[in-house]
C-alpha cells in the first residue's frame, strides 16, 4: 500500500516514524503529482493556517480536495480543521466532513492534556494526547462518532474520512494507524466501488 503524509508543516515526521514502525513506507506530500497512486494520506496536526496558506501556493488545495472525495484521508487535530465543512469564524478548507469545528477550544499550547479514551467497537483504552486541539460542535447524519472526551466528539468517521483532534502519533500506540491502514486496505481492495460510496 501507498500511504502519503501531508508534509508542508506540523508533526509530519512522527506519523512517518509510525507508519515505518507499522511496515508501511510513508511517502512525504508536497505537491499534486506526490498523490498520484496513493492508497490513502493523513493531513497532520500542527497549524491549519500555515498548512492552508502553503497549500494553496500550488494548487495542492484543490488537488488535496479531489483526492479526499474518492480516497481515505485521516486528518489529525489541524488535520480535522482542514477537513470540516464548517470552522468557527472562518471558511472551511476542504470542506469535506461533515461538521462544524471550533479551533483552539481547549485553550492553550500549556493547558494540553491526556485522556485516556475508549473507541467505539475497536479499542478499550487508547490515551488521547490533546495539543491545542479543536472542539467538534455538531456532527451532519452521515458523521459516525467513534469516541468522545467529556461529551465531545473526537474521533469521527464519515465513508473513509477519520478526523481525530487527539495526536496518536506522539504515544507509541499504532493502533489508530492501524485503523486508518484498514480503511485504506479496504478502500483498495473496493476501488471505486462500495467502500466509497459511503462518502458522497
Ligand atoms: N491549534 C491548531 C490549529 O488551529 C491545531 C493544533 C494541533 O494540530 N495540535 O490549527
Amino acid at each position: 500500500m501507498r500511504i502519503g503524509i501531508l508534509a508542508l508543516q506540523g508533526a509530519f515526521a512522527e506519523h512517518a516514524q509510525m507508519l515505518s514502525a507499522l511496515g508501511t513506507r510513508p511517502e512525504l506530500v508536497r505537491s499534486p503529482a506526490h498523490l498520484d497512486g496513493l492508497d490513502g494520506l493523513i493531513l497532520p496536526g500542527g497549524e491549519s493556517t500555515s498548512m492552508r496558506r502553503l497549500a494553496g501556493q500550488n494548487g495542492l488545495d484543490i488537488a488535496l480536495r479531489d483526492f479526499g472525495k474518492i480516497r481515505p484521508v485521516w486528518g489529525v487535530c489541524a488535520g480535522l480543521i482542514l477537513l470540516a465543512a464548517k470552522v468557527e469564524g472562518e471558511e472551511p478548507f476542504l470542506g469535506l466532513m461533515d461538521m462544524c469545528v471550533a479551533r483552539n477550544a481547549y485553550g492553550r499550547q500549556r493547558e494540553s492534556f491526556v485522556h485516556d479514551l475508549r473507541i467505539e467497537g475497536l479499542v478499550p483504552h487508547f490515551s488521547g494526547v490533546f495539543i491545542r486541539a479543536p472542539r467538534v460542535l455538531e456532527t451532519g447524519p452521515k458523521v459516525e462518532i467513534l469516541a468522545r472526551q467529556n461529551g465531545a466528539p473526537v474521533f469521527l468517521r464519515q465513508g473513509c474520512l477519520l478526523a481525530t483532534s487527539f495526536h496518536p502519533e506522539l504515544t507509541g500506540d499504532g493502533r489508530v494507524h492501524g485503523l486508518f491502514l484498514d480503511v485504506c486496505a479496504k478502500g483498495r481492495a473496493e476501488a471505486g466501488g462500495g467502500a466509497f460510496a459511503a462518502q458522497e
